[in-house]
């Protein structure tokens, strides 16, 4: 699926949210300013989330609270290459079945994730970007 703008990724998102079936563990891949967190940002807002999504970059995690109970729990492990107690934290959002997590850089933690989760990537094209789920 081609998404030409900003708009149209935070659109995604929001209906991306009408699919989702708790527990939910979806990992984005894609580069450094492909969309990941944009999407997090529509999937929020379509999960009902009312608080302001933005990236965890720097806190490597963050947490919002859902409507319907748990948490949309968002992971950037970008700079973190050795996860040590985020993993912990990880395996600890992954548990509660409330959730829906979501994970950018997840190479470190791959072998973390519940076999059956989600991950859609998405990629630069001359038009926008490309998504594969
Ligand atoms: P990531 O989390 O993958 O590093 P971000 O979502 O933080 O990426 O940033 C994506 C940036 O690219 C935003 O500044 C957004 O406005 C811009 N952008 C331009 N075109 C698109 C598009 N088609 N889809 C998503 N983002 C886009
Ligand atoms: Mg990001």
């Amino acid at each position: 699926m081609n998404i030409k703008s900003e708009q149209e990724m935070l659109e995604y998102g929001r209906g991306y949210a009408k699919r989702i079936v708790k527990p939910a563990v979806i990992e984005l891949v894609g580069d450094v300013g492909a969309g990941k967190t944009t999407f997090v940002r529509g999937l929020a807002e379509g999960l009902g989330v009312k608080e302001q999504v933005t990236s965890p970059s720097f806190t490597i995690s963050k947490s919002y609270a859902l409507p319907d109970g748990g948490n949309l729990v968002h992971y950037d492990f970008y700079r973190l290459p050795e996860p040590g107690i985020m993993k912990d934290d990880l395996m600890e959002s992954l548990r509660n079945p409330d959730n829906v997590v979501v994970i950018e850089w997840g190479e470190s933690v791959a072998e973390i994730l519940p076999d059956e989760h989600i991950r859609i990537e998405i990629n630069y094209t001359e038009e926008g970007r490309e998504i594969k789920e």
